[in-house]
């Protein structure tokens, strides 16, 4: 598979450079600006016929991989990586033949973004495994800071470095820091979240630094988090096809529209979806987008579901540029759907009480959205059955639901983890000679 931005090419008449995946994901940001996407899709359909219900995530994964990385690995270390880069696995529950949901919240943070995180971690290892090295740096809080620890803790030829806003830095685990020998290395920005944002962009576009350092990042922005993302989608394909009425429709709690977009990515490949809701809580300008207005980010709005409170969505480019490339058909598959927080509260209430299943709030929201669209299209369940990605554990929204439905959640150990606090191995302001200068006394 290749890669191209989103950008055009600046000099016109010239074509735009396509580099690898291996390329894509260890520099991470086109050099000219705008994001990676891939230039053409691989058609996966043979694989989809071949796989049924019966096959695992690991081999789902150990065959997609060496597929997809052609080129890139050869498939004895494309099948290496994705032997190495999951623990964890998905986990698809039917509720009746209308709604099936789509647990991605068994890995170590108990968020979707694991599934990303780990695939990144463990390719890039592969990548760098006889010649190179490469330091990621990522704008974090605490809770994908803990996903990308946990994911690049102990990779060969890898230094993780992570950049956290002012405010507590919680759930590392102090043996995998640089200075006791490890690869991970915390560092505290006295400033924003956008603070550290700017300074990782500045790093990278610095070429001196960036090549000194082989900069790349673990953030959403990198190709590398989003290709495995579309594994999921058709694993919940294959454990239903056998039983499928008529259409499959996914819906997406969406914020950064990183899931949605593998989601697309993996109908490109082929797989037979029929659409998707993009499931918004009161952030829903990407709504209008999609409904064919343009793109005007309304201030951010605080909720009951933060991971999905985000004004300007870091994927806006990769998205925009399906929607150049085929507006009509986008329109068509993808269903924008905004909920507010009394229909998220009641639809975890109703949930509760109709399938004895709690959802995170996140979920809810898909939940909620997804019937939005059977009422809008007067949809019965012979003609669609949809699936509700549960993007987040239910147990770290464990008050709330306990509140709606009386339900106590037990935390899982995990989890429980992610909460100590623990101190940054340094602290600087948001100035690019400040951070070299605290990598240099590091490694
Ligand atoms: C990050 C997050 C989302 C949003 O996913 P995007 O890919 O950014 O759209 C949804 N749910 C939860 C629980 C999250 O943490």
């Amino acid at each position: 598979m290749q890669f191209k931005s989103t950008l055009p090419s600046s000099s016109p008449g010239f074509a735009m450079p396509l580099i690898s995946f291996k390329d894509a994901v260890l520099q991470c940001l086109p050099p000219e600006g705008g994001l990676y996407v891939p230039s053409s899709v691989m058609d996966m359909r043979q694989f989809f016929l071949y796989m049924d219900a019966n096959t695992t995530y690991p081999e789902l994964v150990e065959t997609l991989t060496p597929a997809l990385l052609q080129g890139d690995l050869n498939p004895v270390s494309a099948t290496l990586l994705a032997q190495s880069a999951f623990s964890f696995e998905p986990e698809l529950m039917q509720l009746d033949e209308h709604f099936s949901l789509l647990k991605l919240y068994n890995g170590p943070t108990g968020l979707f973004k694991d599934f990303g995180t780990g695939f990144l971690a463990a390719a890039m290892e592969e990548f760098l495994k006889n010649n190179g090295q490469s330091m990621v740096l990522s704008a974090v809080r605490d809770d994908t800071g803990v996903s990308i620890a946990r994911a690049f803790a102990g990779r060969q030829n890898i230094i993780c470095c992570l950049l956290y806003p002012s405010g507590p830095i919680r759930g590392l685990d102090l043996s995998t820091f640089v200075p006791n020998g490890g690869n991970i290395l915390p560092i505290q920005i006295r400033g924003t979240f956008d603070d550290c944002q700017r300074l990782i962009t500045e790093c990278i576009y610095d070429t001196s630094f960036a090549e000194r350092y082989h900069i790349t990042t673990a953030n959403a922005r990198n190709p590398g988090r989003l290709l495995p993302q579309s594994f999921y989608y058709i694993y919940a394909f294959l454990k239903l096809k056998k039983q499928l009425p008529g259409g499959l429709i996914f819906s997406v709690p969406s914020g950064n529209f990183g899931n949605l977009i593998a989601g697309l990515y993996a109908w490109k490949f082929g797989l037979p979806v029929s659409g998707f809701v993009a499931a918004m809580n009161a952030n829903n300008s990407v709504g209008d987008f999609i409904q064919g207005k343009s793109f005007k980010p309304k201030p951010p709005i605080a909720t009951i579901s933060p991971g999905l409170d985000v004004a300007v969505p870091s994927n806006y480019e990769r998205l925009s540029s399906f929607y150049t490339e085929a507006p009509a058909v986008m329109r068509n598959m993808v269903f924008p759907a905004s909920i507010d927080d009394k229909t998220t509260v009641d639809t975890i209430g109703q949930v509760w009480k109709k399938y004895g299943v709690l959802l995170d709030p996140h979920a809810a929201v898909g939940f909620a959205a997804a019937e939005c669209l059977l009422e809008a299209r007067n949809l019965s369940s012979s003609d669609v059955h949809i699936v509700v990605l549960a993007t987040g554990h239910p147990a770290i929204e464990g008050i709330l639901i306990k509140e709606i439905t009386g339900q106590t959640i037990k935390m899982p150990e995990r989890l429980i983890a992610l909460r100590k606090k623990i101190d940054p191995i340094a602290i600087i302001d948001p100035q690019l000679d400040a951070l070299e200068s605290a990598i240099a006394s590091c490694v």
